[in-house]
């Protein structure tokens, strides 16, 4: 196994580290309602997906 000569410096590792963004999801307008959803999921606002209404995947009140 290869082994690193030399101890990464601390400025390297924080510069690269600094350049690790996390990115927003992608939203799609739901075709039902117009609420932005995540694509290839159930609406969250009226639980469609592909014509049909999935009742366990409307989010309540309580779990907002
Ligand atoms: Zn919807």
């Amino acid at each position: 196994m290869a082994l690193p000569k030399y101890k990464t410096s601390r400025a390297n590792t924080h510069s690269r580290r600094a350049n690790w963004k996390a990115t927003a999801a992608q939203t799609i307008a739901c075709p039902n309602c117009g609420e932005p959803t995540l694509p290839h999921m159930a609406c969250p606002a009226c639980g469609s997906y592909r014509g049909r209404v999935y009742r366990s995947a409307i989010r309540s009140a309580h779990t907002k």
